[in-house]
């Protein structure tokens, strides 16, 4: 029997219950009346590109069950609690301009947005010397490096700009300077255009920032088709959109916490959804498919795989995928990212005309955001563990990195950021379910090989998550859009 369950705050929204209201969900998970469902649409993953999925499926009258392997939803979108009871994001948090569906979401769930703290000066921190530096001039938010560095700064992004319009979105691994651009690395491009030092560093710092991964590690393609996918059908995308605050993709915060977002949608889905579910196998029986997940079976007509590349990779397929299928999977890892926020009875550093944004060349953490509540009640200090510095501290104790963090926050913030009231640290690598983030990424060869797998249909498994979008892959607003997707696919196919 269906078993009525209030998860624990902690479970499902962690924490954000106390700003924004309980949600109650009735869930079997973990009880034997879930064995047997048979439904039109089984979905792997109660992310944000899952729970869409479900949502439209459900809405057109089709019969749904959705399998999560952790015991609450949002995937990559976690709210974690704090000591002084508020929330934080461990994963997800700022939407921009053009993603207009992540947006469409949330109003659509009550979640509304406030606008990132941006008010003061941004800290340059290069060669052990700190410039607080306005973002209202005429270089933006670009950090005040030597002018030679900011004139070839300007020359490389205008480039990569132009070679992201010659990205068809659909089919990146067909534009007409694919192989060419997908036989070098960013890194190698990097060397040849970003000739000045600390244009270089601005590249890597931006690199890193938006990737969690070294410019070593991309496919000059994958780069640029990502900026590509950085806007929407009217607008294309832009590097700057990228890594901009005002008007870029850290513009805005949900109020709440944003897995406030998946955390309702699921509500909407009630016994739909099964949590603590990891599915095992897919197996395709009397043009049915059935799947496994741990104490649960479902029978279903179509199965929407709504989880990363490399986590769909670990699934058991009955009959084998097909292999360029399986090789495109095998070659998309995760990056490698975490994220440390400390908590202070106020945000201190406003005083000072900060912003509490860091652009840094040194330490663990080399970026850093202001992650206030919108009534400023407490203050925040995020930062960003990214790429290398992340991977170097995959295993430390959470004392080291906490040592290592706050050494970096005295550098950038003084003094007081050495005692924050608490501390809370998210490593994705050392996540079961993720393994890494925020995104998977595609070393040379891999997209010109293997891309059209991303999104190809295998019978009736269907692909989603934010790594197969057109618009926003790599964004909460791009799994979005990938559930939309796949909900009309399997729409028109049933
Ligand atoms: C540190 C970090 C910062 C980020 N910052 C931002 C940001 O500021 N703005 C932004 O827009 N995006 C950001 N992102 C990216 C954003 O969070 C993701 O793009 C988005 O949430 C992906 O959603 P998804 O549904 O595609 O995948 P996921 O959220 O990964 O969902 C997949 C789900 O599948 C589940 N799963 C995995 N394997 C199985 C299995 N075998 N069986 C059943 N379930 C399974 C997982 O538990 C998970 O719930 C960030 C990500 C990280 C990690």
């Amino acid at each position: 029997m269906a078993r009525e369950r209030q998860l624990s705050r902690r479970t499902l929204l962690g924490g954000a219950a106390a700003t924004a209201g309980a949600v109650t969900l009735t869930t079997t998970a973990g009880t034997a009346s879930a064995a047997g469902r048979d439904v039109d649409v089984a979905v792997v993953g109660a992310g944000l590109a899952g729970l869409t999925a479900a949502r439209d499926l459900v809405a057109a009258g089709r019969t749904v069950a959705v399998l999560e392997a952790r015991d609450r939803v949002g995937g990559r979108v976690v709210n974690l609690p704090l000591g002084n009871g508020g929330v934080t994001e461990g994963g997800g948090e700022f939407i921009g301009p053009t993603q207009d569906r992540i947006k469409a979401l949330a109003d659509s769930l009550g979640v509304a947005t406030f606008p990132t703290y941006n008010t003061g000066k941004n800290l340059l921190y290069k060669d052990g010397k700190k410039t607080a530096y306005a973002t209202d001039g005429l270089l933006g938010a670009v950090p005040p490096v030597d002018v030679a560095g900011l004139a070839n700064a300007a020359i490389v992004q205008a480039s990569l700009n132009d070679m992201a319009k010659q990205i068809p979105v659909e089919a990146p691994w067909t534009a007409a300077k694919a192989a060419e651009w997908d036989r070098q690395t960013f890194e190698t491009w990097l060397r040849a255009n970003a000739v000045v030092p600390s244009a270089k560093f601005l590249l890597d710092v931006a690199c890193t920032s938006i990737f969690s991964a070294e410019p070593r590690e991309l496919s000059l393609l994958f780069v640029v088709s990502y900026i590509a996918t950085a806007g929407n059908a009217s607008n294309p995308g832009t590097l700057e959109r990228l890594t901009e605050t005002a008007n870029g993709a850290q513009e805005l915060r949900f109020v709440g916490g944003s897995q406030l977002v998946p955390a309702r949608l699921a509500a909407t889905l009630g016994d739909r959804l099964v949590l603590s579910a990891p599915v095992r196998s897919i197996a395709r029986s009397g043009g049915r498919y059935v799947v496994t997940a741990d104490g649960t079976t479902v029978t279903a007509d179509r199965v929407v795989v709504a989880v990363p590349p490399p986590l769909a990779a670990r699934i058991a397929y009955d009959p084998l995928l097909p292999a360029g299928r399986d090789q495109l999977t095998q070659r998309l890892p995760m990056a490698s990212v975490g994220k440390a926020i400390a908590v202070y009875d106020t945000p201190f550093w406003r005083a000072d005309g900060l912003n509490g944004q860091v652009v840094s060349d040194t330490g663990v953490v080399s970026s850093t955001f202001d992650n206030s509540p919108p009534d400023a009640s407490y203050g925040a200090l995020m930062g960003f563990i990214e790429a290398d510095e992340m991977r170097a501290l995959d295993s430390a104790s959470e004392a080291a990195v906490r040592a290592a963090v706050l050494k970096d926050y005295v550098t950038y913030f003084g003094e007081k950021a050495a005692s924050p009231s608490s501390f809370v640290l998210q490593r994705w690598n050392n996540e079961a379910y993720t393994r890494g983030g925020p995104v998977s990424i595609a070393a040379p060869g891999v997209l010109t090989q293997y891309g059209p797998a991303l999104r190809e249909p295998v019978g009736g498994i269907h692909w989603a998550g934010t790594e197969t979008s057109t618009y926003w892959m790599g964004f909460m607003d791009g799994a979005v859009r990938s559930g939309e997707r796949v909900a009309r696919e399997v729409l028109a196919a049933l």
